[in-house]
C-alpha cells in the first residue's frame, strides 16, 4: 500500500505520515461546545476525521481517537439563563442530540470523549506550571498566558507578533500586559460555574482544556490534532502555546489537519441569513448516510457548497452503488487498493467516491470480487453498509421542498384529463413543470408511473 500523506497546516505542504509510534497512532479532533444542536457545518469534521481514523486503523495495530466535549463555557451559561433551565440540564440535553446526529451521520464514537468539567485538576496543574515557568502571569483574578513569553508564538497560522497586537481589539482589558495575551483561568461570581483555585474561585478558558485533555489521553506530544479552518486563530494557536510551554517540547503534535467551510446554496452559513441548518433537521428531510455522502463529495480542505442539487447527487450516487451491492450484507476485508490510493493522498474522497462508481460498473457487469471490493471500500467511507432493500426501505423525502407525491398525483390526473381532451398542449406544460421538478413520467398500457429523476 502506497504511504499516507497529508496537508499539514503547520508546514503549508503535503506531507508523509511517520507516526511517532506506528504501533499506536494518536489523534485529537475539537469536540463540540454543547449549548445547542450542531448544524453541517459542525457536521463536517466529525465525518471527514471519522474517515481519517478508518483509514489508519486499515494501516496500524492501534489508533487512540480523542474528541472532547466543552461543557464549561460561557455560550452554555447564557443559553440556559435564556432558556430557564440549569447548565446540567442543557450540557445533558445537548450532548445526547449531539450523540444521535453523530449515529445519523454514520459516525463511530471517539475511543474517548473527556469532558471538560472532568478534568479541572490537570487544567489548574498545567497553569500551574506555566506561571512557574514564566509563560503565565495572574492577574486581579484572571491567569493570562504571555504571548512574548514564546518565539514561535504564531507558527501555526503564519502570524507576527504586529498582526496579532494590530488584530487585537482596541479596548484591551485592564489586567492585561499585552493586548495578544490570553485567558487560561477567569474569575466566576455566584450564579457562575466556578471551581476553588490558588487564583481563586474560577473557571477554565476554552483553549487550556484542550491542552489538558489532550496531554491526560495523548501524552506531550501525539501525531495528529484536528478541527474546523476557523480553529487555527486563536484557538490551535493557544493550544500549541501552552502545551509546547508546559512541556518545553518543540510541538504539541506534529501533524495539523484543518476542514474547510461549508455554505448552503453558495452563501456562509450565519445567524443573520437564517440558513443555519442543523444536522437535526437536514437529517429528518434526508437520510443520515445521504448527508454523510454529500459532506464527503468535496476535499476537505475545499469549500463545501450543501446546495439542494449537491444533496440530490449524493443521493443518487447512493441509489446506484446500492443497486450494485443489491442484497450483498457482508463486509468483506478487500479494500480496492485504487480506491484506497485516492484516500492515502491526503483524504482525496470526491477521487474515491469516483472509484466507488467504477467499482459498482464493474459489479454491474458482473466482474468477480468487485461487489466486495465496492463494499469493503466504502466502509472506510462509513457507507453502503446496509443492503440495497434496507436503504430503499428508509424514508426520503428530499424533494418535498419542491413538489410532494400528492402533487405530482394531482398533475398526473389533470394531464390525463388535458389528454382526454386533446388539450396537448396544457397536457405538455404539465409534464415540462414536472419536469423541471425532476420528476420523470412514464406512459405505458397501464397509465402513467412516474419517478424522481
Ligand atoms: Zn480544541
Amino acid at each position: 500500500m502506497n504511504v499516507l500523506r497529508l496537508y499539514n497546516t503547520l508546514s503549508g505542504k503535503k506531507e508523509d505520515f511517520k507516526p511517532i509510534d506506528p504501533a499506536h497512532v494518536r489523534v485529537y479532533a475539537c469536540g463540540p461546545t454543547v449549548y445547542g444542536r450542531i448544524h453541517v457545518g459542525n457536521a463536517r469534521p466529525i465525518v471527514v476525521f471519522d474517515v481519517l481514523v478508518r483509514l489508519l486503523r486499515l494501516r496500524h495495530a492501534k489508533v487512540t481517537y480523542v474528541r472532547n466535549i466543552t461543557d464549561v463555557d460561557d455560550k452554555i451559561n447564557l443559553r440556559a439563563a435564556e432558556r430557564g433551565i440549569s447548565i446540567n440540564d442543557l450540557c445533558e440535553e445537548t450532548i445526547k442530540t449531539f450523540h444521535n446526529d453523530t449515529a445519523r451521520l454514520g459516525s463511530f464514537d471517539p475511543d474517548i470523549e473527556p469532558r471538560a468539567t472532568h478534568h479541572i485538576d490537570e487544567m489548574q496543574a498545567m497553569i500551574t506550571t506555566l506561571i512557574e515557568k514564566g509563560h503565565a502571569y495572574e492577574a486581579d483574578g484572571h491567569v493570562l498566558f504571555q504571548v512574548s513569553s514564546m518565539d514561535t508564538y504564531g507558527a501555526l497560522s503564519q502570524r507576527s507578533m504586529d498582526d496579532m497586537i494590530a488584530g487585537a481589539r482596541v479596548e484591551v482589558a485592564p489586567y492585561k500586559r499585552e493586548a495578544a495575551d490570553f485567558i487560561l483561568w477567569k474569575p466566576s461570581n455566584d450564579d457562575q460555574p466556578g471551581w476553588d483555585s490558588p487564583w481563586g474561585r474560577g473557571r477554565p478558558g476554552w483553549h487550556i482544556e484542550c491542552s489538558a485533555m489532550a496531554k491526560a489521553y495523548l501524552g506531550e506530544v501525539f501525531d495528529i490534532h484536528a478541527g474546523g479552518l476557523d480553529l487555527i486563530f486563536p484557538h490551535h494557536e493557544n493550544e500549541i502555546a501552552q502545551s509546547c510551554c508546559a512541556h518545553d517540547s518543540k510541538h504539541m503534535a506534529h501533524y495539523w489537519l484543518h476542514n474547510g467551510f461549508v455554505t448552503m446554496n453558495d452563501e456562509k452559513m450565519s445567524k443573520s441569513l437564517g440558513n443555519i441548518i442543523s444536522v437535526t433537521d437536514a437529517s429528518n428531510k434526508y437520510r443520515g448516510e445521504t448527508l454523510r455522502a454529500a459532506l464527503l463529495s468535496a476535499h476537505y480542505r475545499a469549500p463545501l457548497d450543501l446546495s439542494h442539487n449537491a444533496m440530490r447527487d449524493a443521493r443518487n450516487g447512493l441509489d446506484r452503488l446500492y443497486r450494485a451491492v443489491g442484497e450483498f450484507a457482508a463486509v468483506p476485508d478487500r479494500v480496492d487498493e485504487e480506491f484506497a490510493a485516492c484516500l492515502l493522498d491526503d483524504l482525496n474522497t470526491p477521487a474515491a467516491l469516483a472509484r466507488l462508481h467504477e467499482l459498482a460498473g464493474l459489479a454491474n457487469k458482473g466482474k468477480a470480487g468487485a461487489c466486495e471490493a465496492l463494499k469493503s471500500s466504502a466502509a472506510v467511507l462509513g457507507l453502503l453498509q446496509q443492503t440495497a432493500n434496507e436503504w430503499a426501505r428508509t424514508d426520503e423525502t428530499v424533494t418535498k421542498d419542491d413538489i410532494d407525491d400528492t402533487a405530482i398525483d394531482v398533475l398526473i390526473m389533470a394531464r390525463k384529463q388535458a389528454r382526454a381532451n386533446r388539450d396537448f398542449a396544457k397536457a405538455d406544460e404539465i409534464r415540462d413543470q414536472l419536469d423541471k421538478a425532476d420528476i420523470i413520467l412514464e406512459d405505458n398500457v397501464d397509465g402513467t408511473t412516474w419517478r424522481r429523476r
